[in-house]
């Protein structure tokens, strides 16, 4: 059983009030609040450790790089990576997807094709796109059913011999669907394809094990997961990483540099240039014993419990719409109400004190399929609570009254 109050106690961020009402956060979608157990650790980097990593012969860049090169044996064994040459710290989802696709695009030839599916976020469709016209790749993308499911029979079908690629979201930011991303990479690989897995919105509710998805690339950001902001791993196989040329040039990544030529550091540093945001890195092991300590597995069920109570009293109110509806969905709900513009009524709902995203929440693909400009998100962390939903269906119900 999850104790949800003294969790809350963990996030101080969560007593604010907004316009005298107590703030109600939702927009963890977008990016979750953080404990005080990893504020605390980015400040005993500050203040303890805060020298620069693998450059130091000194006690305190030995510590700060002790620090960080143990967050990446503790993300190994969050994945389930097989080895730490794998974990690549980046500055988040998309740096890490531009990483693959400026680097492992110079491998690819041209009229080679990658597949994309229609709900990505703009991070696992834009760097694709500006490796397509740079290299002369074709881009396809596959459609949903009405569900927000993947229509996998058309999947199957956009493959050829040309196909060298296939980058999708294991949970889609705006339908909450969880894509069968097992399936989907083994059907690649068939294919003799590669696969890249934008993990961002599944992270906080679930522990990808890349080995199990047989995943080539796995990318997430921390700032989703209670972590610090500005960190992402970019999980990529070893004996994929290393036939690929480096992303950015710099110090670190280097083995030798002269003016006949420059060498490159092993994996993974030839893909980390310049000095890492070390402190917030050192964090991720706070972050990672947080998740272990609140067990994803309870969160995961009590976030569907809050899922399943706020669909159902939005769905009694006149005129809304929900955007993704199958049964293997994240606790996210993105809506509209007939009429009502979705600025006014996220406006409205912050004056309540209810924190929504709106918008077409870096999905216009997506958003031109289902043939709507934008939508009202909400999403479920660990911290939100019953109370909060049935406060936050209250204020939507006011909304609707002064919209509709
Ligand atoms: N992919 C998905 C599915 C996302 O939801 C997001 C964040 N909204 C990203 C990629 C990009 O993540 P970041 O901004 O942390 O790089």
């Amino acid at each position: 059983m999850l104790d949800i109050a003294k969790i809350r106690r963990d996030f101080p961020a969560l007593n604010r009030e907004l316009y005298g009402k107590p703030m109600v956060y939702f927009d963890n979608v977008a990016t979750s609040q953080t404990p005080r157990q990893v504020v605390s650790a980015i400040e005993y980097g500050y203040y303890n450790a805060k020298a620069n990593v693998h450059r130091g012969v000194h006690t305190l860049s030995q510590e700060a790089t002790n620090l960080q090169e143990s967050a990446r044996e503790r993300v190994r064994e969050w994945i389930n990576a097989a080895f730490n040459e794998e974990i690549i710290f980046t500055r988040g989802t998309t740096e890490a997807i531009n990483l693959v696709a400026s680097s492992y695009c110079q491998l690819l030839t041209e009229g080679d094709e990658i597949i994309l599916t229609v709900m990505e976020h703009h991070a696992n469709i834009v760097p694709w796109q500006i490796q397509a016209n740079r290299c002369g790749l074709k881009i396809k993308a596959v459609d949903i059913n009405e569900d927000g499911s993947i229509d996998i029979n058309k999947y199957q079908t956009l493959f050829s011999s040309k196909t060298k690629l296939v980058a999708l979201c294991h949970v889609s930011n705006v339908l909450g669907t969880v894509n069968p991303i097992k399936e989907m990479t083994a059907i690649a690989h068939k294919y003799g394809a590669k696969v890249l897995i934008d993990g961002a919105q599944a992270v906080a509710h679930v522990r990808p094990d890349v080995r199990d998805i047989d995943a080539d690339f796995y990318a997430f950001s921390f700032h989703k997961m209670y972590g610090p902001t500005g960190i992402g791993v970019l999980y990529g196989k070893r004996d994929i990483l290393s036939l690929m040329p480096p992303y950015q040039g710099g110090g670190e990544m280097i083995s030798h540099v002269s003016f006949d030529g420059t060498s490159f550091a092993d994996l993974p540093y030839k893909f980390e240039a310049g000095t890492p945001d070390f402190v917030g890195i050192g964090a991720i092991t706070a972050t990672l014993d947080y998740l272990k300590e609140i067990d994803l597995e309870s969160v995961s069920h009590y976030e569907h419990g809050l899922l399943a109570m706020a669909t159902e009293e939005m769905m009694k109110i006149d005129g809304l719409t929900i955007y993704g509806t199958t049964e293997n969905k994240s606790p996210v709900i993105s809506f509209n109400l007939a009429g009502a513009h979705h600025y006014d009524v996220g406006m409205l709902l912050d004056k309540q004190g209810v924190e929504v995203r709106t918008g077409h929440h870096c999905a216009q693909p997506l958003m031109h399929a289902l043939g709507i400009e934008g939508t009202v998100r909400i999403g479920f962390a660990t911290y939100n609570t019953a109370e909060e939903v049935k406060y936050f269906i209250s204020a939507l119900t006011r909304c609707a009254a002064l919209l509709i």
